[in-house]
């Protein structure tokens, strides 16, 4: 047994990143994954496409990461988005920036990412055991020394890195056991509750729209008529209510506030681009050209398909009636609708159903430079495991990457004596 090992718990993008920095530095690196290979989850990232990092600038990104993002500053400003990519480059994976700055890898393949990760640590001379899941932290006095994995395997260690993700898709290997390590050796941990999930809804309204995908809508979060929070772009109607960019957006602030016992509308603008006056020119002028057409024709120009009969359930206006027959009041009504298509926000779908999962180990015991334990010694925290969570759009990975990178440095450092200014001149790769 070496005197100068680092055990990694958890093979997730932190925990590889963790563990080929902490060989690159020359520890003895063992990596101990539960399921039988690394990176199941990254796998399946970006539907499949693996949406990175994002190339906006550092306080825009860390923003997305709400009161927290200052804790990872600094290990933005050492590994961020440009080091990123400029790592994975040599390993064979280039990269394409998207809307929004969105980073993809060019094949659009995260198994690409997952594959050339992997075959990285292992080239870095790291050990991977699969199938060996720790069960507890091995400390002595308030110093870590190890792992075990049941039934009964004992790893000795210098340095832990916990890595082991959230508590959400969990057939992904991530079902929150890193809480338990972190709270068994004294850590407090925020409570954990899904950031980034889809919503459900009252009523028969979303069922039959499954499926349908509206872009470039503004939704709002009403609470008592007043607007708790509002964003953009795309959502989609699902069997149980609705997902998509904009609504997991907001979902993190609506699951705190369901919570509270708040009763929460979605408002959704089918037309945020036109004001009132604009939507009723619009619509005379339709009128003025199709005024035979019956509502429900004269609607298709207006709105997809299956939301017609939403439309004309919803404002009482008779399918069957001429255009040019519109009353005032009726166009007044699906004005209204157009511009506040409202749908009661029941509850939220599991946290093993989120993206994300909020809560996690306090960001205040983990020192930021370093990503140690302040609570015990030899003892590193990385990834999503710490309560860190943020928008889509590739920060969540970022977060991982960077947060695995300073801990596995860190942890390296930590027991080879290599001095700080020595280890930031080493290569990426
Ligand atoms: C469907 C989906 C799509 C996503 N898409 C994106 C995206 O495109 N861009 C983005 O930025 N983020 C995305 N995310 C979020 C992102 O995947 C996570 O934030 C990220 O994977 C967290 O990395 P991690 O290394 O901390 O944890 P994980 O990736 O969860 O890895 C943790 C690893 O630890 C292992 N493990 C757990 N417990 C133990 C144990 N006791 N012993 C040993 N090993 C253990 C697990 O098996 C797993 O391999 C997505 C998430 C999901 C669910």
């Amino acid at each position: 047994m070496s005197g100068r090992r680092v055990i990694v718990v958890g093979g997730g993008p932190a925990g590889l990143m963790a563990a080929g920095q902490a060989a690159a530095l020359g520890a003895e690196t063992l990596l101990l994954e539960k399921m039988d290979r690394p990176g199941r989850k990254l796998r399946i990232t970006g539907n499949g496409r693996c949406n990175l990092t994002n190339m906006s600038p550092l306080s825009e990104f860390a923003a997305h990461f709400g009161p927290n993002g200052r804790f990872l500053r600094h290990a933005f400003s050492e590994f961020f988005a440009p080091e990123l990519v400029a790592f994975f480059k040599p390993l064979g994976v280039r990269t394409v920036t998207e809307e929004n700055g969105r980073v993809f890898p060019a094949s659009g393949r995260a198994g690409d990412v997952v594959d050339a990760l992997t075959r990285w640590v292992r080239k870095r001379g790291v050990t991977i055991l699969t199938r060996s899941p720790v069960d507890r932290l091995l400390v002595q006095g308030r110093t870590v020394i190890g792992a075990q994995v049941p039934p009964g395997h004992v790893y000795k260690a210098d340095a832990v890195i916990i890595a082991t993700g959230g508590a959400s898709y969990t057939s992904t290997g991530s079902t929150g056991d890193g809480y338990r390590l972190a709270e068994s050796v004294g850590h407090g941990i925020v409570p954990i509750r899904p950031a980034l999930v889809p919503l459900e809804t009252a009523g028969d309204i979303a069922m039959p729209l499954q499926g349908l995908s509206l872009n470039g809508v503004k939704v709002r979060v009403l609470a008592n008529r007043k607007k708790q929070a509002e964003a953009s772009g795309e959502m989609i109607f699902t069997h149980f209510g609705v997902s998509g960019p904009v609504i997991l957006a907001l979902s993190k602030q609506i699951v705190d506030a369901l919570r509270l016992g708040k009763r929460l509308v979605l408002s959704i603008d089918l037309e945020p681009a036109l004001e009132d006056a604009t939507l009723e020119a619009r619509l005379l002028c339709d009128i003025a050209e199709h005024g035979k057409r019956q509502f429900h024709t004269l609607l298709r120009g207006m709105l997809p398909r299956r939301l017609i009969q939403i439309c004309t359930d919803l404002t009482g206006i008779p399918a069957d009636k001429p255009a040019h027959q519109l009353t005032a009041p009726e166009r007044r009504r699906l004005r209204t609708w157009l511009k506040d298509f409202r749908l009661e926000v029941t509850g939220h779908r599991p946290l093993t159903e989120a993206i994300v999962t909020a809560g996690g180990v306090a960001t205040r015991e983990v020192d930021p430079r370093t990503m140690a334990s302040r609570v015990v010694s030899g003892l590193y925290l990385a990834g999503e495991v710490l309560d860190l969570d943020a928008d889509t759009g590739g920060f969540n990975l970022q977060a991982a990457f960077s947060t695995g990178w300073n801990a596995g440095r860190a942890a390296a450092r930590g027991i080879t004596g290599i001095p700080r200014h020595s280890v930031r001149q080493n290569g990426l790769a």
